[in-house]
């Protein structure tokens, strides 16, 4: 058992971890002062890339290609980079117990690591149907996607099932980029999830109909309003049958599920404030204990442009939150301080030849715009949401840089929209004249 000490420890080897230790090094670090650590074997990465470039049949995206922080343009941080830094990358190591009082973590394998100051960036962990008591759900092939070590064993089981039967569990962003993934490797998908259409948190129903249909024209099977209720397995325990609580059954080589995720703080509990499930820190990432921050998928954050406090589970907040805290943290160690967090929410996905990107706030009334037939081999259209009048959420399927770049600044500008009529009518070009 050994015993180490560090100025800074980020807890969590995610993209907050890397964005967060980019922000230090480019501040400066002393070496020894800062220490990353992570339950992962592997240096801090972009995990979008895991349901996308990860799964391609070929040309598949592969570490060290995907380390933070090239998801954002800026410097790959290679497992030696953080040497060169002067930051300790500690590996393989979970924390099992934190004790925010005495500054300090302990490993699992009993090593105790002490702080002065600490940033939580512990993500999520995915929610499992063993945990709902779904008979038959620790058959073999029944994966989940977080981390590169599921990743790995999805590749794994689309190599050993090649062209197979896979059912897809869950209709949101990973179900969809899943079920795309599995198509491209020439796999028999159905996806199966109980909402009245596909990612119901953002996608309106008019939305949802162009992405139903265009996967259903890539030969994707979608069954709707239904759950999967129990699994049966071969002699040799991999699964065979997904059965739906609606009576149907479905063949199955691999099911993979994606049906949430839940933000990881159970080691704080009852140490820090908590709200909407998450840690609760003020604009810079503070929590309500001195001297410990909470960045990316476990901070409940005063979402300043909305008066709201919000927690949000996508890649671009993970990166400006992790950068935010270490540039206060920095500030307030020379005296001064930063501007408050001033977020406006963005979050985007890719699959198939898709690609759609999400700005603000989808409240309200909706609209749709351009050309949303999905037969197109090129299809252009998008969305706003009006609420009180103004425009308070825009997205674009297939829009360009400088057409997202237009977008976003509608969502943070919020202009009165004359009509919803004249929004449809004018599309992405009103959004050109913010
Ligand atoms: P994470 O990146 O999850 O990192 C948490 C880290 O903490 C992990 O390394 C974990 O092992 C480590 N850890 C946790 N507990 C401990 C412990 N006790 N001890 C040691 N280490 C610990 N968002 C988008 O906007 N667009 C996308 O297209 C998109 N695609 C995604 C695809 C996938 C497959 C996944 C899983 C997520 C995707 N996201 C996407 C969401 C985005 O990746 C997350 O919001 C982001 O990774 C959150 O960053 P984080 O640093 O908070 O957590």
């Amino acid at each position: 058992m050994a015993e180490k000490s560090f100025k800074y420890i980020i807890l969590g080897g995610g993209v907050s971890a890397g964005y967060a230790a980019k922000e230090f090094a480019s501040q400066g670090v002393k070496p020894g002062e800062l220490a990353v650590i992570s339950k992962e074997a592997v240096a801090p990465y972009e995990r979008p890339a895991l349901s996308k470039g990860y799964l391609f049949p070929e040309g598949a995206a592969r570490l060290p290609g995907f380390h933070c922080c090239v998801g954002s343009g800026g410097e790959k941080l290679l497992p030696e980079s953080y040497k060169q830094k002067g930051i300790e990358l500690i590996l393989s190591t979970e924390i099992v117990k934190a004790d925010l009082a005495a500054k300090s973590l302990v490993s699992a394998a009993g090593d105790v690591f002490k702080y002065e100051t600490l940033i939580i960036a512990t993500g999520s962990t995915v929610l499992r149907l063993t945990d709902f008591g779904v008979k038959g759900a620790d058959s073999k092939n029944i994966l989940y996607l977080r981390e590169i070590d599921d990743a790995d064993k999805v590749v794994e089981a689309i190599q050993a099932k090649k062209g197979g039967k896979a059912v897809v569990v869950g209709g949101g962003y990973i179900g969809l980029e899943l079920s795309a993934a599995l198509r491209i490797n020439n796999f028999d998908v159905t996806m199966v999830f109980p909402e009245p259409w596909c990612m119901p948190r953002l996608f309106t129903a008019d939305i949802a109909a162009f992405y139903e249909t265009y996967y259903t024209n890539k030969g994707v099977k979608i069954i709707k309003g239904t759950v999967a209720s129990g699994f049966t397995a071969h002699p040799n325990g991999e699964v065979n049958e997904v059965q739906l609580k609606d009576g149907r059954s479905l063949e199955a080589d691999i099911v993979i599920v994606g049906v949430g995720a839940k933000p990881l703080t159970a080691l704080f509990k009852g140490q820090v404030e908590e709200d909407k499930g998450g840690i609760k820190t003020d604009a810079f990432f503070k929590t309500s204990v001195p001297d410990v921050y909470a960045v990316g998928d476990v901070a409940t954050f005063p979402l300043k442009m909305y008066g709201d406090m919000r927690r949000v589970e996508h890649v671009d907040h993970s990166r400006k939150s992790a950068e935010q805290a270490v540039k206060a943290i920095k500030a307030a160690e020379g005296g001064g301080a930063v501007e408050e967090y001033d977020y406006l929410p963005f979050f985007y996905s890719r699959s198939f030849d898709l690609s759609w990107q999400f700005y603000g706030d989808n409240v309200g009334d909706s609209v749709l715009f351009g050309d949303s037939n999905p037969s197109n081999p090129k299809p252009r259209f998008g969305a706003y949401w009006v609420q009180d009048g103004k425009v308070v959420g825009a997205f674009m399927e297939g829009g360009s840089g400088d057409e997202n770049k237009a977008l976003a600044k509608v969502a943070k500008a919020r202009p009165a929209a004359e009509s919803l009529e004249d929004l449809t009518k004018q599309g992405i070009s009103f959004a050109a004249k913010i």
